[in-house]
């Protein structure tokens, strides 16, 4: 980790018609960092990130991504850097696309969608491939896939973006315990090996102290607080948080958060 700040939002206030998702919020990521985001239902998380990727439209405040305020022209560039990975998603098992090519669309904003994809360019989807562990089943139809092997792949089409920035929003939702693991480790071993910026929305909170360096904590469009996970992972900031009575328990030396 460094001292250049690669995402910094000041003030930022962002509406869909007359819902106010983000209401003022600031924030600066360093470059190397391993950001977890949590909070209820509704508090904003995917509109921030959305914010980063340069899909926001801002009412008020500024951001700056890689060192480029958010603007109409530098939303697309901006896109081209960043790599985004939502929760699995039901794809239609008829889909006629496999996992090679959903990769190879990860390559599509750099190439710009006319350009044919050259050797170089099936040469980096390949090693995505076989980064996120899926050489096996490269030609398999993507909706052939479990949902742990469809995260995988979603990692892989992030990839081959070749990214600076990598946000995650959910991507161990509705995974079994076992792909939960393997999502996770997966994704903090490549922003350690890749030298990622890495936002990760989670309401897994037992996976904190695992993955992140900083807990950032949001509610009703705000930033509410923010803290190493073992400073977050309290009884009454948690409670607190969601409105609701949340325990903590020392379990092997370690926290584990019941609700
Ligand atoms: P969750 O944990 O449920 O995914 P979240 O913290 O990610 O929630 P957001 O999805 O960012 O929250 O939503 C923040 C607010 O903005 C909510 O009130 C939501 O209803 C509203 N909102 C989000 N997307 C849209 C949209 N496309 N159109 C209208 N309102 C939206």
């Amino acid at each position: 980790m460094n001292d250049e700040v690669v995402v910094e939002i000041e003030d930022a206030v962002v509406s869909y018609r007359e819902d106010v998702a983000l209401r003022g919020i600031s924030l600066r990521v360093r470059r190397g960092e391993f950001v977890g985001i949590i909070g209820p239902n509704g508090a904003g998380k995917t509109t921030l990130l959305t914010l980063i990727n340069g899909l926001g439209k801002l009412l008020q405040g500024r951001v700056r991504v890689l060192g480029y305020p958010l603007s109409r022209d530098n939303a697309r560039w901006i896109r081209t850097r960043v790599g985004y990975v939502a929760q699995v998603q039901n794809i239609d098992p008829r889909m006629p696309i496999n996992v090679r090519e959903v990769v190879m669309i990860g390559r599509y904003g750099r190439l710009g969608l006319l350009r044919r994809p050259s050797k170089a360019d099936w040469a980096i989807v390949e090693r995505m491939i076989e980064l996120v562990g899926m050489s096996h089943l490269a030609d398999r139809p993507i909706g052939h896939l479990s949902g742990g092997e469809q995260q995988r792949v979603a990692i892989a089409r992030a990839l081959a973006q070749e990214p600076d920035i990598f946000l995650l929003d959910e991507p161990t939702a509705n995974l079994d315990w076992r792909a939960q693991r393997e999502i996770l480790e997966l994704v903090k071993r490549i922003h350690t090996t890749r030298e990622l910026t890495t936002l990760f929305v989670t309401h897994d909170l037992n996976t904190l102290p695992r993955a992140c360096d900083r807990v950032v904590l949001m509610k009703d469009g705000l930033i509410r607080g923010e803290g190493r996970p073992e400073e977050v992972l309290r009884e009454d900031v948690l409670s607190e948080l969601y409105d609701t009575p949340i325990r903590i328990i020392e379990h092997d030396g370690r926290r584990v958060v019941l609700s």
